[in-house]
């Protein structure tokens, strides 16, 4: 099951992603993740991809090609993925397609979660992320139990650096430009699967389920 995730920042693709990996024996690979972690272990990778994520802009491609290709070639990607972040320009999902074709796989299933820009930059200024396990609330959409602590860890929440608001809108006039043709380039190779982001996360991912049970 080789399957994509995409939409805007702030769609909620990291929260169906964790809703998949749940219910499906595949590795969730975020290349934001990558680069948030590889940034906090201050690698020369973080300190490569910390200059374009503080501006919101794309890493260029042959890091990101070169880091996915990798995570590809691990164990646990072997038998499929969900691929989230990646790709993100047309020149990443030749190259995906050309990763795979080496592999005698192809991406499976292309998922878009869609939802309106004005309702984005609310829900990304508002998100706050869990420091150990990642898990995404909002401050009112979605708020902890405790201000400022996760329900499900206790850990500490922080916000995003590039989550204030003008960084937002400049990741979200970026991915914007940027998404059209990767979604012609899926949809003209039958893959691409849009799904209505505006509804609870519940009904969001029963569509995404009932997706991958058709493949
Ligand atoms: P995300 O967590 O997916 O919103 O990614 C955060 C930031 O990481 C982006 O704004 C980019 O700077 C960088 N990034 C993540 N994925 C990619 C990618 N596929 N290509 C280039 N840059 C990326």
């Amino acid at each position: 099951m080789n399957i994509i995730l995409m939409g805007l920042p702030g769609a909620g693709k990291g929260t169906q992603a964790s809703e998949i990996v749940k219910k499906y024996p595949i590795p969730h690979i975020s290349t934001g993740d990558m680069f948030r972690k590889a940034i906090k272990e201050e690698t020369d990778l973080g300190k490569e991809a910390k200059s374009y994520m503080d501006r919101g802009e794309l890493v260029p491609d042959e890091v990101t090609i070169g880091i996915v290709r990798e995570r590809l070639a691990e164990e646990d990607a072997r038998k499929g993925f969900l691929l989230d972040g990646f790709p993100r320009t047309v020149e990443q999902a030749d190259a995906l397609n050309e990763i795979l074709s080496e592999l005698e796989r192809k991406v499976d299933a292309v998922i878009n979660i869609e939802v309106a820009e004005e309702e984005l930059m609310n829900r990304l200024t508002g998100r706050r992320i869990c420091e150990e396990c990642g898990t995404a609330y909002h401050l009112v959409f979605n708020p902890p139990k405790v201000d400022g602590v996760c329900d499900l860890d206790g850990g500490k929440l922080y916000q995003r650096e590039d989550d204030n608001p003008e960084t937002v809108a400049n990741r979200l006039s970026v991915n914007v430009k940027q998404t059209k043709p990767l979604l012609d380039f899926y949809e003209n190779q039958g893959v691409l699967k849009n799904i209505d982001g505006s509804r609870q996360i519940d009904n969001v991912t029963e569509d995404v389920i009932q997706i991958l049970e058709s493949l």
